[in-house]
Parts: structure tokens; C-alpha cells; sequence
């Protein structure tokens, strides 16, 4: 095979908590991680040359050795003796520092690509070993759909499919890094979790009420009070009919869940001629 086309999916996290700080700095979370409709488009040529060449249509992205292409690429041709090279061409569809895992899922996308090219032919298990070490998000973009996050993000429990939800994903024009959200989280100090064991339970019987009554997001404690825009966004797409909203991982991306499809897209067409906001909103699904 010497090219490949592949999609990859971001992310939202219905329910985010954090348990605790540990003594190497690194948070212990438990977190209920989801699949949506939205994606980057990822293009593999395999090269006879032994190099590594990324291109995006994303001026603000890096195409040397800081793109998580690059390092999943890398740790792959190094991991197993590959001589030949890889040029990947992104289409960035994902909002970039968004919540939305784009750069683990590219990372992801990467590490499935050149084992389909090299014809390596690894175990699923074998991938997310690799994938751990470029980022804790990476394990679980790996598989995909609906799973229980827990350790550092890389302890990994798939769980039946989510029941069918509308979504309307809006990212505020803003960008939010992760380090400053966990730096500024006092986990010790936090008053509220959300019901991550009963979220995985409304998911186990596809009660989609029982899953949005539990959604709930720590981080939204060090994100909303930095941006407040994100409240306001919230409170827009509960007014629109949103059976809840929340602000997916660190942030600044928000999301409102709908039972029907016209109820999302009246929200989504609401928050687009609104336009003050952010002109990234999408309409979109569980998947
Ligand atoms: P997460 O949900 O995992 O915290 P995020 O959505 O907050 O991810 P990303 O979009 O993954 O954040 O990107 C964060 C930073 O990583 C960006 O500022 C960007 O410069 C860098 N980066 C490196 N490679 C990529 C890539 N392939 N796609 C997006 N960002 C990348």
C-alpha cells in the first residue's frame, strides 16, 4: 500500500473529574470520553526516502518536530527499524487547543496509518503502549467511541455505545492551554464531583436523561472563571432547548446535548446569527 486516507475523530468529555494531584504533579482523573462527528482528514504516502514530511492547511500549526504527527511518526519509524518515510497531509477540521483532543487523535490517525502502510500488522493494545508515551488522550483516540478514563487518562474502559444525541460544539475565540488549567486547579480544594458512576450506569442502560442530568466538568472551575464567555455561552444553548451544556476537557469548547436533531440545529442556527460568540460552531452527534 503506498498511500492511506483516514479521518480523525475529536473528542468531548461528558463528564470530567479529577481526583487528585499526585506527588509527580501529574492529576488522576475519571472521566467519561466520547466520540463526535467532527474530524481532520489525515493522507499517509509512504516516501522511499528516510524522512518525515507534514504538511497542513493550518498556517498556526507546526509542520517540524513539535506536530504530534511528527512524534507519533518518529516514535514508530524508531520503534520499529523503519527505513523507508512518510509524508502525511492534514486537513485540520478540529479546533485547534479547543478541549477536543485534536492533536492526540492526529497522533492517533498517525500511528494507525503507518502500521496499515509499513504493514506492521500491531494489536490494538500494542498501538495505545506507543501511543501513551506521546500523550495520555492518545490510548484512548486509539479506540474511540464511548470509554471510562481513569489513571493519568491511560486506563481505558470501552463502554457500550452512547444512545443517539444531537450536539451543537461551539469554541469561543480564545485559546485555552491545559497546562495553565491543571497549573491553576486546586483538586484538594474542590467542593463539587459529578456522578461519573452513575453517568456510566445511565450509559449502560441508554438513558440518555440519566446522562446529561450527570454532566459535569471540574476544570470549568479554573476555565469559566478566567473566561467567563463560556457561562454565557453555556446559558445560551440551555435557553435554546439544550437538555445540558458543558465545556468539553480544559476548554474553551462548549457543547450542548439534544435529544432531536431540529432542536440542535434551531440551537446551532440561533448561536451562528447570534455571531458575537464565535463563528466556530458545528452541528453534530455522538458517534
Ligand atoms: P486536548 O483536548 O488533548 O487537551 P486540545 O484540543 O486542548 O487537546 P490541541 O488542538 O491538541 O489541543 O493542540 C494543542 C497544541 O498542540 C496547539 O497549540 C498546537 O500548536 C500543538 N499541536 C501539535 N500538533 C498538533 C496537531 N496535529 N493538531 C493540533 N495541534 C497540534
Amino acid at each position: 500500500m503506498e498511500s492511506l486516507r483516514l479521518n480523525a475523530m475529536a473528542k468531548i468529555n461528558l463528564g470530567l473529574d479529577v481526583l487528585r494531584r499526585r506527588e509527580d504533579g501529574y492529576h488522576e482523573v475519571k472521566m467519561v470520553m466520547q466520540t463526535v462527528g467532527i474530524c481532520d482528514e489525515l493522507e499517509f504516502t509512504k516516501l522511499t526516502e528516510d524522512c518525515i514530511r507534514i504538511s497542513t492547511d493550518k498556517e498556526e500549526l507546526p509542520s517540524d518536530g513539535n506536530n504530534l504527527i511528527y512524534r507519533a511518526a518518529k516514535l514508530m519509524k524508531d520503534t520499529y527499524g523503519i527505513r523507508e518515510g512518510v509524508a502525511v497531509k492534514l486537513q485540520k477540521n478540529i479546533p485547534i487547543a479547543a478541549g477536543m483532543a485534536g492533536g492526540s487523535t492526529d497522533a492517533a490517525a498517525t500511528i494507525h496509518g503507518m502500521d496499515r502502510i509499513f504493514g506492521l500488522g500491531l494489536s490494538l493494545e500494542e498501538k495505545q503502549r506507543l501511543g501513551v508515551k506521546i500523550g495520555a488522550d492518545v490510548p484512548y483516540c486509539l479506540m474511540g467511541g464511548t470509554a471510562l478514563s481513569e489513571g493519568i487518562g491511560e486506563v481505558l474502559t470501552a463502554l457500550p455505545q452512547a444512545p443517539d444525541a444531537f450536539l451543537v460544539v461551539a469554541k469561543p475565540d480564545i485559546n485555552v492551554s491545559t497546562k495553565f488549567v491543571y497549573e491553576n486547579l486546586h483538586a484538594d480544594r474542590l467542593t463539587y464531583h459529578p456522578d461519573i458512576d452513575g453517568m456510566v450506569e445511565s450509559i449502560r442502560n441508554g438513558d440518555l436523561k440519566g446522562i446529561t442530568d450527570r454532566m459535569g466538568n471540574v476544570l470549568e472551575t479554573v476555565t469559566i472563571k478566567r473566561y467567563p464567555v463560556i457561562a454565557e455561552m453555556k446559558a445560551f444553548l440551555l435557553r435554546q432547548g439544550a437538555m445540558n451544556a458543558l465545556m468539553s476537557g480544559s476548554g474553551p469548547t462548549v457543547f450542548g446535548v439534544f435529544d432531536k436533531e431540529e432542536d440542535a440545529r434551531r440551537a446551532y442556527t440561533a448561536m451562528v446569527e447570534q455571531g458575537n460568540f464565535t463563528k466556530q460552531v458545528f452541528l453534530t452527534k455522538l458517534i
